[in-house]
């Protein structure tokens, strides 16, 4: 799948000042993102707050594993936008680690809220901890699906363009009278009659130069 405009951070613009970087802002693929990353940031405290419950894990690293896992499941997310149709077993593993992933912090978040004990966990706890991560999945797969489809349709269209191009460059062209072979000009069809087959073995004209059959 050829990722087109929808799916970059940025904009192939040039821009000759430094200052006009913000030109090459795809400002589109940003806002899309923001809600995920503004969803994680609270789901990842709630991991980074369940490390360190009992003093398992010191603060600074109980915050890195509080970004490494959101960022994780971020990432998931931004890689299923690159994955191939005909990869079943990849679309497999993708949605099974996505679920995973937004299981477990839904666990992690609303153990953080429960005290860090199973036992403690209660219909608040598990609105503190389960609603933002499970709220993030399906955005992050919402997007991931419009995107996909919208890249497809662009494809598409792309495609048609392309071949209605090409239908039109190839009626445009010149003909030989001889083999009917297409050219660009005229004066390239002249001087393919030094080696066309047909001419050479003195075979009639069979074709006008716009490439229909004389009659
Ligand atoms: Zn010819």
């Amino acid at each position: 799948m050829i990722t087109t405009i929808q799916l970059r951070p940025f904009l192939p613009v040039s821009t000759d000042k430094w200052y006009l970087f913000y030109k090459k802002i795809n400002w589109l693929w940003w806002l899309q993102r923001i809600p995920m990353l503004a969803l994680a940031i609270p789901a990842s405290y709630g991991v980074a707050v369940f490390s360190t419950i009992g003093n398992t894990l010191p603060v600074v690293i109980a915050a890195v594993a509080g970004i490494a896992f959101e960022s994780t499941y971020i990432g998931t997310i931004a890689l299923g936008d690159q994955m191939l149709d005909d990869d079943p077993i990849g679309r497999r593993i993708w949605l099974g680690l996505n679920i995973f992933a937004v299981l477990a912090s839904a666990l992690f978040n609303t153990l953080a809220f429960s005290g860090g004990k199973y036992s403690n966990i209660s219909p608040e706890s598990i609105t503190h901890g389960a609603l933002l991560p499970i709220t993030n999945f399906f955005y992050g797969f919402l997007l991931h699906w419009i995107s996909t489809k919208a890249n497809k349709q662009q494809q598409l269209k792309e495609d048609q363009e392309r071949r209605l191009q090409q239908a039109k460059a190839e009626s445009e062209k010149e003909h030989c009278e001889y083999c009917n072979i297409g050219k660009p000009t005229k004066q390239a069809v002249w001087s393919h009659y030094r080696s066309c087959d047909n001419k050479l073995a003195g075979l009639p004209k069979k074709y006008t130069m716009d490439g229909r059959l004389l009659t």
